[in-house]
């Protein structure tokens, strides 16, 4: 026991750090003696985890440690450090070929389905290799590089293999750096929500908001979300700064609408993570925001990929059946970018479309290929014949503007109307609204019938 991980019987921490030092010591005498360490950590555990129990979260563990074994030669060595993270030992390879072959044949393995408490269950490694042909001083560093190519893996998409290099290890310093000041951003007030409008077509008139968090940077300026956000993601970060735009930007729309009356009042918007919706108290927060706010949930719409959505499909149903009571919209982003089908959409209870910016930023180039304007116009149809609202991303100009407009699609969004605007830049745009002023011109349509 003292040697063994109970959980899955295969080699603990302190016998797989042993193996490690002998085979070091190996390679200290035989210079030509070559070994591999892979760390392992599966993709989304602590999703499956959340959702469907730690029993099933266990279940699945200790058939991954019995698929890894069947990857492995009898002088390899596998152990659980803990959690969903794996280690191998390859001894005596010869080329870092041979570890990568084995990286491969660990994703293989790992591709077909696990069957957990009578469910059937996915789910993918992210997997690091570091070569013992590094002059290591310490065999705990091989580990420590293996861990963090694990993390370049990770950040490249998981369910991939990443093989160390040194300018991993400056890098992963400067992430770490990154961890820190962001776990202090929040406390000193850092980090801000900005709100882009949402237009709509037909009018002109400003209907709602979306949320974009940025983080006003200490020295290095303002910051958006695709330089902070993975990092934040990595860790529980993520839901942190997700709870924390949702009630900062509930709070500020409700004041918006006591300022600023519309029919129907203005909405807001809020990205949320696919880690978030897998939160079991996420219902129970956003009640707790809308009550804290006075924000009535209409006004409320939430934003989550089409990806996220079928993920974690099983997960997902359930608390959006809970919002749909709750009688907040769900909005689906980036649509057209996933390989879902309209179809299978339909199994959600979804109100909102958002078409991608990469098709509305196409739409009046016409040499464009695959040329987007049918995309769109087949994407408005089916959302229109599925009861489902269309919200165009990425509105730049009057002539992709005209386009969308005649194609009967309701709400746009985009630098056209505006970028994502701080608070007071936001209140004054809609001051200039209420005074008659028109911030942008909607161009003529001609009547085509
Ligand atoms: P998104 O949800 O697709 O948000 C729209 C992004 O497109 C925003 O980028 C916005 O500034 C940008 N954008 C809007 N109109 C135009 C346009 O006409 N042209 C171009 N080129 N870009 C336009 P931003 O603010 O950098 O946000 C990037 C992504 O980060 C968002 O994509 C969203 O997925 C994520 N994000 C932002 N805030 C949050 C948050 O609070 N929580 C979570 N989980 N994700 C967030
Ligand atoms: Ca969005
Ligand atoms: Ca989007």
């Amino acid at each position: 026991n003292a040697f063994h991980d109970l959980l899955t019987g295969l080699a603990n921490r302190s016998f797989f750090l042993e193996c490690l030092d002998q085979a070091h010591s190996h390679t200290k005498r035989q210079p030509d003696y070559t070994f591999a360490v892979l760390f392992l950590d599966l993709d989304r555990f602590k999703l499956i985890n959340d959702s469907l129990g730690h029993t099933a979260g266990d279940q699945l563990l200790t058939t991954v440690a019995r698929r890894l074994e069947a990857c492995l030669r009898p002088t390899d060595r596998a152990a659980r450090l803990g959690g969903d993270e794996f280690t191998v030992l390859l001894e005596d390879i010869h080329s870092l070929s041979g570890a990568v072959h084995v990286a491969e044949r660990i994703q293989a393995q790992l591709k077909s389905p696990f069957f957990v408490n009578g469910q059937e269950i996915f789910t993918s490694a992210s997997i690091g290799i570091a070569l013992s042909t590094t002059d290591y001083d310490q065999p705990e560093e091989l580990l420590r590089d293996a861990d963090t190519a694990m993390y370049r893996a990770k950040a490249l998409g998981k369910a991939r293999y990443a093989i160390f290099d040194p300018e991993m290890h400056t890098q992963a310093v400067e992430l770490l750096q990154l961890e820190t000041e962001l776990c202090q951003a929040i406390a000193k007030q850092e980090l801000q929500v900005h709100y882009q409008p949402i237009v709509c077509l037909a009018t002109g008139q400003i209907t709602g908001f979306e949320a974009l968090v940025r983080w006003q940077h200490p020295n290095r300026g303002l910051l958006y979300p695709a330089d902070f956000l993975p990092t934040a993601a990595e860790t529980s970060l993520g839901l942190t700064i997700d709870r924390w735009v949702l009630a900062q930007a509930c709070s500020q729309i409700q004041a918006w609408q006591v300022h600023f009356p519309h029919t129907p009042p203005l909405s807001i918007s809020i990205n949320l993570s696919s880690l978030q919706f897998g939160q079991p108290d996420l219902i129970e927060y956003i009640d707790q925001v809308l009550q804290e706010t006075g924000l009535a949930a209409e006004s409320l719409k939430l934003e989550l990929t089409e990806t996220a959505l079928l993920e974690n499909s099983v997960v997902i149903t359930s608390t959006l059946s809970k919002l749909r009571d709750l009688k907040i919209q769900l909005s689906v982003d980036d649509f057209g970018t996933g390989y879902s089908s309209l179809g299978r959409l339909q199994n959600f209870a979804i109100d909102v479309l958002k078409i991608d910016r990469s098709f509305v930023s196409r739409m009046d180039r016409e040499s464009s290929t695959p040329a987007s304007a049918p995309i769109v116009e087949t994407i408005v149809t089916l959302a229109h014949n599925l009861g489902l609202a269309i919200v165009a991303e990425g509105v730049e100009t009057a002539a992709q503007l005209t386009q969308l407009q005649q194609l009967n699609c309701e709400y746009g969004q985009g630098f056209f109307f505006a970028r994502a605007l701080d608070s007071m830049a936001a209140e004054m745009l809609m001051t200039s609204v209420s005074q008659g002023q028109t911030p942008w011109q909607l161009p003529t349509l001609i009547q085509t019938n």
